[in-house]
Parts: C-alpha cells; structure tokens; sequence
C-alpha cells in the first residue's frame, strides 16, 4: 500500500464541465500514481443553487417545479460523461446511476408539490442530487486514465446528527465505516470518489453539513483516515491577503494557521466552509488551497503554526451583507440583565452575531448580525423590552443596514503592540469612519465596523498599512516557501 494518503477535495468551478472534471481527473490520476488518494467531489457549479431554486417552486405547489430542471441536468451530465469516457460499458454503468438519481429526483420535486410543504429533509435530499450526479462520472474519468477508481456515496461513510441543513458529524462511527468501506480500496490501489456534502443518520436519513459543506466532507474524511493532508481544490491560487477585487495589489499568502484560516472564513473570506478546519485541528493534518485550473502553483497551506509574517498582519477581510443593531439610552446604566436578556433573545432566533461592543458607560450595547436575521432580531427585541421601552429605560433599539465589517487578522498580532494603533491610525488618515471596534482577547482579529461606502477604502488603507502588497517581503516569502514545500 502507498504510504502517503491525500484527501483531495475539488468545488464546484473544478468539476464545473467536462473539460474541467477533465483537468481534476488528471490531477487525481497523478496524485494517485504516488500517494493514496481519497478525492471529495462537489456538484457541478450551480447545479445545487438550482435544485434549491426548483425545490422552493414545488413547495408552492408548481406541479410542474423540477421537471426543466432535471431535463437540464440530464442534458449536462450526459454531456459531461459522453466526453470523458470512452468505455461503452462503463459509460452505460454511468449512465444508468445518473437516471436513478434523477428519477429520485423528480419524484422528490412531486412529493413536494403535492404536499406544498419543502421540510429540511426533503430539501436536503434534494440538494443533494448534484453530487450524487457528479461523483460517478468523476470516477469513470479517473478510471478511463487507467487509475481504479469507484464513486462512493457519503451516506455510507460519514454519519452525522440529524439537524438537516447544517448537521455535525459524528466522528467515531463515522471512523468505523471509513476504515471498513475505504480503508480496503485504498489497499487496492483505488481511488474512492465521494460525494461531498452530505452524510446520514444511524437511521439512515440523508442529511448535508450546510452550503459550500464539501469543504468540511473533506476534512472529515481526512480527519477519521488519519490522511498526511487534505487538498481543497478550487479556482482561485490559495488564501489572499485581501479580495483583489477590492484591492488590486492583494496577494496569495504561502502559509496560515488554523486560527487565522478560520478567522477569515468567519468574517467572510469565502475559501473554506467556516467550520471546515474543525475536523483536522485535533490531528494537525495540513489543509492546501489549490488552483486546479493552475495545479503548478503552490496554492498556501494551512497548518497548526501558520507562519508568522512581519508585523504579526496576516490579512483583512470584510462583509456586507450584515446590519448593526444597537440597543440603549442612559437608562440602562446598572439595569444588570439587558446584556443577558439581549444575547438570549438572539441565541433563541439561532441568530448569527459576529461581533459585540459595548461602551463601559454602559448606555449603548451594539452587535452585528446577518442581514438575513436582522429585522426579526430587531422585532424579538422590542418585543422583549417592551415595558422597559415604555418605561424610558430603554430608549432605543435601531438597526443600521448599511455598515459593513473589516477584520484585521493575523496569530502573530498576539503581542505584538500598535496593531490597532496603526490600523485605527490608518483609517484616521484616510477619513473613514469607525462606527465600533471590537477585538477578541485572543488577538487573533481587530474587527470594526465603518459604514458601508468606506469599507473599500479601509481595507486599501489597512492593506497598505501592513504592507501587505509589497513586492519586497511578497517576493522574500515566495523563496522561503519554496523550501518550505521541498522539505514537506
Ligand atoms: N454543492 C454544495 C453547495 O453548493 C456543497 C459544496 O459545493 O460544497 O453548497
Ligand atoms: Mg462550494
């Protein structure tokens, strides 16, 4: 058996057509030449956006909801395999699984319409479809360049609780079935291929891990297989420094930690599935980012230690789709619960907050929240201080939808001073605003809120403020990557 085991993940974009899945089966196939490899398929991109789409039309009752919609993925899928494998007979195979599943999936869109109800399990088997489509025409592409390879499908490997939309794995049994059902492939020098996202209860119910969850399908695997790395494969070149949307100069950083990784994703970086990193911290195991588009650059690595960098600043994020909502007046001075009661209220609507600030004076506790939970937050509040608004204790409780958040984060910022003297420093000189500023204590983030039209400008300053852009330490780091990657 190989030695090195590799969990090899590729999104939605690297599997996005034929000549994308193409390009992911050469890198599987090579990879697999060398190493074991476990590979993690998501559906082809956007296909799980429609089937949402579609499944929310039959709750309404189009009896009709579904069936362009699984004509369309016929046409795709059939198109996708009829290019990469030759073989007739496991083109036949391929294409047998693929009307099963979509005859599940019809029959899944007409239950419900018929009923006019779409509950989480439904929906959750029904957003399921794409990878369950994807994952064999992975496997025959794998196989028609001469590497075994098998579609497996995750209800078999990973069990989870049964909160469908957003379940949690449950890691032993899931262990036990992955030494049992991959462990033996793996011997035989075959390459499992399986649908990411999803998983089951002990009763067998399908369930997903939540959007964008292949992330996490991967990292779970890796996790209970004990696997040397996990390679997400995506379409960008790794971890940025910033959105280079927003800021032209923005970089690909060599090496993160953990901490830093899941900070980003908290606050919006959209390279990993925030819980992704979750499965792997307890071992260690290392996370890349990868192009697969571009498979001859090295992509970061996220590890244990990150590396640090400079002024401890590894990079900035930000997010606009969330809102502030406040909530004082002088009256609250030394009313000792509206803390407690405020968070409770939030915590009972499940409501996402993603930072806290309160002034010591006490008069104004103000937290974000997603846009989506914003108003019905607003609206559990008033009517939670209802007397205490009356009474005048209370004077208000606003919500402002048009703020955004920045997070400056970085490990190594823990100790070292003037972080956010410079950042604020920064944003001073460059006249934006801050509304507020929270930082965690374990200074691993800054973040503050300022007002929507200034947040391309504080990251540009805040980007330049570290120099995060610069050439000089850019290209100083690329060199000592390059040992970094011969010696790993
Ligand atoms: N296909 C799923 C989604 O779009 C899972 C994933 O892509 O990670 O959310
Ligand atoms: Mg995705």
């Amino acid at each position: 058996m190989k030695s090195k085991l590799q969990v090899m993940k590729f999104g939605g974009t690297s599997v996005g057509d034929a000549a994308c899945i193409a390009r992911a089966a050469q890198i599987v196939a090579q990879a697999a030449r060398e190493n074991a490899v476990v590979a993690v398929v998501s559906a082809m991109s956007s296909v799980t956006n429609r089937l949402v789409d579609a499944a929310k039309h039959a709750a309404g009752g189009d009896g009709r909801a579904g069936v362009a919609l699984i004509a369309a993925l016929r046409q795709q899928h059939e198109d996708a395999l009829a290019t990469l494998v030759r073989a007739e007979n496991a083109r036949a195979e391929v294409a047998g699984r693929i009307e099963k599943t979509l005859a599940e999936g019809q029959r899944l869109f007409d239950g419900t319409a018929l009923l006019r109800e779409l509950t989480p399990r439904a929906l959750d088997n029904i957003s399921s479809l794409g990878e369950r489509l994807c994952a064999p025409i992975f496997a025959s592409a794998v196989s028609e360049l001469g590497v075994k390879s098998v579609p497996v499908d995750a209800t078999e490997l990973i069990l989870t609780d049964s909160y469908h939309g957003g379940a949690e794995p449950l890691m032993e049994p899931t262990r036990k079935r992955c030494e049992a059902l991959l462990r033996p492939m793996l011997k035989d020098e075959t390459v499992p291929v399986a649908t990411g996202f999803i998983g089951a209860t002990r009763e067998g119910a399908l369930t997903t891990l939540g959007r964008g969850g292949s992330d996490y399908s991967a990292t779970i695997l890796g996790a209970v297989l004990d696997a040397d790395e996990v390679i997400i494969w995506t379409d960008v070149d790794g971890v940025l420094t910033a959105d280079p949307r927003l800021v032209p100069d923005a970089r690909i950083i060599p090496e993160i930690s953990y901490r830093e990784a899941a900070e980003l994703a908290y606050f919006g970086a959209k390279v990993l599935h925030p819980k992704t990193l979750r499965a792997v911290l307890p071992a260690g195991i290392p996370v890349w980012i990868r192009n697969s588009f571009a498979p001859e650059r090295p992509g970061t690595k996220i590890s244990q230690e990150g590396r640090s960098i400079g002024g401890g600043v590894k990079a900035l994020t930000a997010i606009r789709d969330v809102a502030l909502i406040s909530i004082g007046g002088p009256g609250i001075v030394g009313v000792p619960d509206v803390v407690g009661r405020t968070f409770s209220t939030t915590a009972e609507l499940r409501a996402n907050v993603l930072l806290i600030s309160q002034s010591s004076s006490q008069n104004d506790i103000c937290f974000i929240v997603a846009a989506a939970d914003a108003q019905r937050t607003v609206e559990a509040l008033r009517r939670e201080f209802a007397q205490d608004l009356s009474h005048e204790v209370v004077d208000h409780i606003t919500l402002d939808p048009k703020i955004a958040v920045v997070a400056v984060v970085g490990e190594n910022m823990r100790g070292t001073r003037g972080v956010a003297g410079r950042t604020f420093a920064a944003m001073g000189r460059d006249n934006v605003n801050i509304i507020a500023i929270a930082q965690g204590s374990s200074e691993t983030n800054i973040s503050f809120v300022v007002e929507d039209g200034a947040m391309k400008q504080a990251l540009l300053s805040a980007h330049r403020e570290f120099g995060l852009g610069d050439s000089a330490s850019n290209r100083e780091q690329r060199a000592e990557f390059q040992d970094v990657r011969e010696v790993t």
